[in-house]
């Protein structure tokens, strides 16, 4: 059984993810890691500070099955704030442990065999093992790179669509082509959804990590609240990774569906953790530190991407998460998964293949068989050193081509 999902290697072994693989081959050769997109930064002291009260104050017992009311309260809150979306948080919130918790639980509770799920490729790659784990059919519809970054065709969207697609899981921001979902894009997935009565589950833990451009949930267009459920997390925003506080949030029937999967995943998780977030998300100072964090990201995501383009890569300028994809074809390089095995001793950096986040054999897997992602989400000096290292490689270690 969970061998025909594909998640087992023939060998029945564990098969290591491109990402670990490449994180290994960072810890063995000392390359600078842009491939894993971790900060190397914690999140606010003062966050920090009151998950550690939480644990002296002796919450450490199994929280809420929901979670806890304060973080149930201040997630409908904060979606109120910056959405102006309604939410009761007696029933149409649910805390999760992390967006991967949300995502998984959100696709097994709406979805079985037969059932096709639509998702945008490149994808994030646990929707496809959830997808498979659901016993679902994954289909998916390109992101095109262009000079207005990777964009969404929306007759290639209505081509995508059957009458078997029950659910769209959609991501905006997006990992890993920072994509942020024009309104217009969202508006012809709105009519799609509607017209095909799907469900939509939307990825959105990046939120507030968005450059010049403006994050609009889907949930917020007309009559999508009734058929969304929007999952964000604390990870991303907060910059704390590590404490897999996630949420899930939309109509009360679909929020209990959800729920009713997740209490035999997790059941539970993170108490300590969720007071922390709870006044970390009503908290104005915290807003502020999670702003001037998308201010220093954009900075060093302009310091990235200029050092790129310089050693040669072609480039396509993320709006929104810590990603870039970067187009190594330039550099006479047409396999971008080889290219990241050898880049660690060429050049000592290392990034991620794109085709981590495609389907083999697809369009978009061939589209961006050069392409390697890489995150902006270190500390200046390190993409600094990476840049240059890069520049280096790209001008005087670089003869004959080939890795
Ligand atoms: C990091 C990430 C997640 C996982 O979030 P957690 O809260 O750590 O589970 C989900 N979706 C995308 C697109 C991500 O980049």
């Amino acid at each position: 059984m969970a061998a025909a999902t594909g998640l087992l290697g023939t060998d029945g072994q564990v098969r290591p993810t491109i990402f670990a693989e490449m994180s290994a081959l960072a810890n063995r050769t000392g390359a600078l890691n842009l491939g894993q997109g971790f900060p190397d930064t914690d999140g606010p002291a003062q966050v920090a500070r009151a998950a550690a009260d939480a644990i002296l104050a002796g919450h450490n017992q199994y929280p809420p099955g929901a979670g806890i009311p304060a973080l149930l309260d201040a997630v409908a809150a904060h979606q109120r704030r910056c959405y102006g979306l309604e939410l009761d948080p007696a029933d149409q919130v649910l805390i999760t442990t992390g967006a991967t918790e949300a995502i998984a639980a959100a696709v097994m509770a709406l979805v079985g065999p037969g059932d096709e799920v639509l998702t945008l490729e490149p994808f994030y790659d646990s929707y496809a093992a959830v997808i498979a784990l659901a016993g679902a059919v994954h289909t998916t519809v390109a992101l095109v790179p262009g000079p207005g970054g990777f964009r969404l065709d929306e007759t290639a969207l209505r081509a995508a669509v059957t009458d078997r697609t029950r659910l769209i899981l959609l991501n905006s921001p997006h990992n890993p082509t920072g994509t942020v979902l024009t309104r217009a894009e969202l508006t012809s997935i709105a009519a799609v959804a509607r017209e095909h009565d799907l469900l939509v589950v939307t990825d959105e833990v990046y939120e507030h990590l968005t450059y010049g451009a403006t994050h609009v949930p889907i949930a917020t267009l007309p009559a999508m609240a009734e058929r969304t459920l929007t999952v964000s997390s604390s990870g991303k925003s907060l910059s704390f990774t590590g404490w897999k506080i996630g949420w899930i949030s939309g109509p009360a029937t679909l929020v209990t569906a959800v729920r009713t999967v997740k209490q035999f995943l997790t059941y539970v998780s993170g108490a300590p953790f969720q007071p922390a977030v709870a006044g970390a998300l009503v908290d104005p100072q915290v807003a502020a530190w999670v702003a001037d964090l998308a201010a220093s990201l954009s900075r060093r995501r302009d310091l990235l991407c200029e050092g790129l383009e310089r050693a040669g890569f072609t480039v396509v300028v993320p709006q929104g998460t810590y990603f870039v994809l970067a187009d190594a074809a330039p550099l006479g390089f047409d396999d971008g998964a080889a290219l990241c095995r050898a880049l660690p001793a060429l050049a000592g950096v290392v990034g991620v293949p794109a085709s981590a986040f495609t389907r083999s054999g697809s369009a978009t897997d061939a589209a961006l068989a050069s392409w390697i992602r890489f995150t902006f989400v270190k500390q200046t000096q390190v993409l600094t050193d990476a840049v240059e290292r890069l520049g280096r490689w790209a001008t005087t270690g670089r003869a004959g081509g080939a890795p």
